[in-house]
């Protein structure tokens, strides 16, 4: 059965001339279709976007906080439906989509405590000076198709807690969870506050260049985020820029293996490496290397891969069918150049997008796979020895997004979390993320962070008021 959902724009359902296909990754099928918008309903959206934002800037914070908090539980109502659309769009196990959606819900109660940041740096008989934190305007937010519901709720609940109001774009291979959370909004908030909009690729560019926005909160590729930088330059809009990862793990001998290598195959594999923070290089030091590396084989051949919807399945299909040739292309070029190349996990057979977990065994360090965002169920294993020469490994990249450290000793974790140059270091454990702690990458994995005050702020423009007093 092709299911089909709608647009929303200014509160209502919205359609376009064209509809692009979504495909099920698990079986490469076929079964929906979304609006294919243009630059005609990307217009329509602004306008009532634009139209919406006096009220809405004009609303007590309390107000809009209670409506962030409304849309949690109405995220929290619908969950099953999101997560089965989420599932069969993404590919993910439904108890992850579970995960994702909840989280999402939880997010928007957390994002709602949120109180106005207003600073007053003097408060005297001759002068008050407050710098206070107003909305941007109308915000163009895009995000991934590895975590469409939270990634979207990211963007929408401090956007719109800050004032502003907002026309979103979820990505093309995975649009519908994100649209059917368009329609629950309808009922939530006024019309015109959250719009969200589909379409192919030319739709994001037309975003980024629309004199309308006034900022632009991005999540995806590195690649993607240099073009909606340039595309913002004209009309010098704000951006967040929420990009890839190449990120490190270093893993010291001084770990109980067996618990560390559990925790590094999630780090590493969930949602099958589709995570902007998941490791995607492993260092091991030499006295542990090979039991950690047959300790990692151990998990990955216990953990089923299959269809998201099938109870059991840990692991679903790499998302697309452009991402799932790139990482067979990466694993083809590690055979190529003759690295130790081991299918660890099992995959089914069939028209969908799975590629089994696998390992590579200390390919050097200039081999793709390393240099690399896979983005996918493939890690290399590297070993290394002495610890300045492994922070400069881990260092030696473009990306800067996030590291995890594994070690008994806390003074060496310190070391390790003050020189390696990531938005995010993590000790003894991974992918842990806050709604109130900044998140954003170093270097080329990103501008700005989400999530936290800083998260916040990113959404308004401080405006600093100075009144003399008699
Ligand atoms: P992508 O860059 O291909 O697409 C992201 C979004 O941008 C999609 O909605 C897409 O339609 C849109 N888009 C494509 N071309 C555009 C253009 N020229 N202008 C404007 N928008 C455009 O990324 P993806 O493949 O969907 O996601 C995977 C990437 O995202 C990985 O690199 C991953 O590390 C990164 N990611 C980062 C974070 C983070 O928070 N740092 C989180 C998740 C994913």
């Amino acid at each position: 059965m092709t299911d089909f959902i709608a647009m929303t724009i200014d509160g209502r359902a919205a359609e376009a001339p064209n509809r692009l296909e979504v495909r099920n990754p698990a079986d490469g099928q076929v079964f929906a279709a979304v609006p294919d918008a243009g630059a005609a309903e990307l217009d329509l959206a602004i306008q009532a976007a634009t139209r919406a934002l006096p009220a809405w800037r004009a609303k007590p914070w309390a107000e809009r906080q209670a409506l962030v908090a409304r849309i949690g539980e109405t995220i929290s109502t619908h969950a099953e439906e999101l997560i089965r659309l989420l599932t069969r769009e993404q590919g993910k196990p439904t108890e992850q989509a579970r995960f994702e959606v909840l989280g999402a819900a939880q997010w928007c109660a957390a994002v709602a405590t949120m109180v106005e940041p207003i600073e007053v740096i003097e408060d005297t008989a001759a002068h008050r000076v407050e710098t206070r934190h107003v909305p941007i305007g109308v915000v163009g937010a895009i995000s991934p198709w590895n975590f469409p519901v939270m990634l979207s709720i990211w963007k929408i609940a401090p956007a719109i807690l800050a004032g502003n109001t907002m026309v979103l774009k979820p990505s093309p291979f995975t649009p519908l969870a994100v649209l059917r959370l368009g329609e629950l909004l309808r009922d939530v908030l006024p019309p015109g506050v959250v719009n969200v909009i589909t379409g192919g690729d030319a739709l994001g560019p037309l975003m980024t260049g629309h004199p309308g926005f006034g900022k632009i909160s991005f999540t995806g590729s590195t690649a993607t985020g240099r073009r909606v930088m340039a595309s913002a330059a004209p009309t010098l809009k704000r951006v967040t820029l929420e990009l890839g990862g190449n990120d490190p793990a270093v893993v010291f001998p001084d770990v109980d293996v067996r618990t560390t290598a559990e925790q590094l195959f999630w780090s590493a594999f969930t949602n099958s490496g589709q995570v902007c923070v998941a490791t995607k290089r492993a260092y091991v030091h030499d006295e542990i290397y090979d039991d950690m590396l047959n300790a990692l084989a151990e998990v990955a051949a216990a953990v089923r891969m299959g269809d998201g919807r099938e109870q059991g399945s840990v692991l679903g299909p790499v998302q697309n069918k452009p991402q799932y040739d790139r990482v067979r292309a990466l694993i083809e070029d590690s055979r190529q150049n003759g690295h130790r190349v081991i299918e660890a996990g099992a995959a089914p057979e069939g028209e969908g997008y799975f590629i089994p977990v696998t390992l590579v065994d200390n390919p050097p360090e200039d081999a793709r796979i390393v240099q690399e965002e896979q983005f996918g169920p493939v890690l290399p294993l590297l070993r290394f020895t002495d610890e300045e020469d492994v922070i400069a490994r881990a260092n030696a990249t473009e990306y800067g997004l996030a590291a995890t450290v594994w070690t008994a000793d806390e003074a060496r974790a310190r070391r390790l979390a003050d020189r390696i140059e990531a938005g995010s270091v993590w000790i003894n454990e991974a992918l842990a993320i806050s709604p109130f702690a900044a998140f954003g990458g170093h270097k080329q994995s990103g501008v700005g962070v989400e999530n936290g005050l800083g998260g916040l702020l990113e959404f308004t423009n401080p405006k600093t008021v100075t009144m003399k007093r008699a």
